[in-house]
């Protein structure tokens, strides 16, 4: 049986999926990790011919004394029912396309489970539940898509205003039923502590507060998949079992997913951990800084990985500790300018439109191997669609991608956000 604990947790005391997946946070202010970490083995998801499959196929295995298959199945198959395409850029380097579901950003893969996952706790238990959630641009969307029109889950989203760009706040303050949205007048830093505050203060204690961070496990079981996924499709084109996966990086929930994949038994040679100039996390791998030295967040323009303190670290550094962190994952950071460069290169060389946060990760995975000479073949995941960010696309190629339809019928729709301060009391006026 598969249970989880806090990270705070000196007595490591467990509690199972399911409140881990409703709770969020633990009540310490941890995040959740599981006590073991089954070991399935590729032979698992090489057999899968879809990401459902995969789906279906490891998570029934993490769940199976929680959710009897035949629930389980229907909630996979309806959350993961988008493509996920290995695209080929040359011999040894492919792109992962994680942008393909309904909010275009790889966040919808962990919030559409979710949703369904906590929704088929609370019928259950007869339950209803407040989400907070803060987003640096692309999570609050996917959750809010995921999660609206559920009678029992209401939505409130935080994410900074002037933060995020014009396409994702389009998205972020389209009128959903269920949904609230508010543009706090601060950095994501200051909507994602505002969360950790709600969940703790005794005058919010009585409101049914659930989270759909990163920091919500529920979440990172699903992004956990595609790497499974994506190594299946390149192990039947070139034969080669380990990889090398490339992690545009912010709150470092997808490099967790990566990690746990691994843990599950897909070889994984090295993770390259792709940040912008916020660079705590590359800073740590390369031993500049300690643990936990986080900095203020800086804006660049990949906005979705604007991250100062990422709150996944707790988790990697709880699990693996510094030395296999250091040992694995190799991290580095890309500036604004760099990220413009490799847009156009990748654009140039092969065609290729990649978003910012993409290019990130191309340009890290491109110093890795300059640096290192590693020959393994390695997977970049490209983690939003172009068109979420026009203007960035357009200094850099000096055209506009095209357009998406999924993008264009926003601008049809109604809206509806109210602005308010970076601080907790401006917060709960509205919640209370
Ligand atoms: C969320 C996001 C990231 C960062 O992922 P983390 O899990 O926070 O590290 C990168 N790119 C895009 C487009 C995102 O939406």
């Amino acid at each position: 049986m598969i249970r989880y604990y806090s990270t705070r947790d000196p007595h490591k005391n467990l509690v199972r999926f399911e409140e881990a997946l409703l709770k969020g946070l633990a009540p310490d202010g941890g995040l959740y990790v599981p006590d073991q970490i089954p070991k399935l083995g590729p032979d698992l998801w090489q057999r899968a011919n879809s990401i459902a499959g995969v789906g279906v196929a490891v998570l029934r295995e993490w769940l199976k004394d929680e959710i009897p298959l035949t629930d389980l199945e229907p909630i996979v198959q309806d959350a993961l029912n988008f493509p996920c395409p290995l695209v080929k850029l040359s011999d040894d380097l492919y792109v992962l396309e994680l942008f393909h579901g309904p909010t275009l950003s790889f966040k919808d893969f962990g919030a559409r489970t979710m949703a369904r996952l906590m929704q088929y706790f609370l019928r259950k238990r007869g339950e209803r539940r407040i989400i907070l959630v803060a987003t640096s641009g692309d999570t609050g969307s996917a959750v809010a898509d995921g999660f609206a029109g559920q009678d029992n889950i209401e939505v409130v989203l935080l994410y900074p205003k002037g933060k995020v760009s014009e396409v994702q706040e389009r998205q972020l303050i389209t009128e959903r039923p269920g949904v609230r949205s508010f543009a706090v007048e601060g950095t994501f830093d200051d909507c994602q502590r505002m969360v950790k505050e709600a969940f703790v203060d005794p005058k919010l204690s009585h409101l049914p507060l659930s989270s759909a961070n990163s920091i919500n496990i529920g979440r990172l079981l699903p992004q956990a998949l595609y790497y499974l996924w994506a190594a299946k499709q390149l192990h039947s084109r070139l034969q080669s079992e380990a990889v090398n996966f490339c992690v545009p990086s912010g709150n470092l929930g997808n490099l967790m997913a990566g990690v746990l994949a691994a843990l599950m038994g897909q070889p994984v040679h090295r993770f390259i951990a792709a940040h912008n100039d916020n660079h705590f996390f590359p800073d740590f791998l390369q031993g500049k800084v300690e643990a936990y030295q986080f900095h203020p967040t800086i804006a660049t323009l990949s906005n979705a990985m604007d991250v100062g303190s990422p709150s996944n670290f707790e988790r990697l550094y709880t699990l693996l500790g510094s030395e296999r962190l250091r040992s694995w994952i190799w991290g580095t950071t890309v500036s604004n300018e760099s990220t413009l460069e490799r847009m156009k290169e990748t654009h140039h060389h092969y065609g290729y439109t990649a978003c910012p946060h993409t290019a990130v990760g191309l340009e890290a995975q491109a110093r890795y191997r300059r640096e290192t000479g590693d020959p393994t073949p390695l997977i970049s995941l490209a983690c939003a669609h172009p068109a979420k960010f026009p203007d960035v696309v357009l200094r850099a190629l000096g055209q506009e991608p095209p357009r998406e339809e999924a993008l264009e019928i926003l601008y049809s729709r109604p809206t509806r956000v109210q602005t308010i301060g970076a601080t907790l009391s401006a917060l709960k006026a509205h919640l209370l």
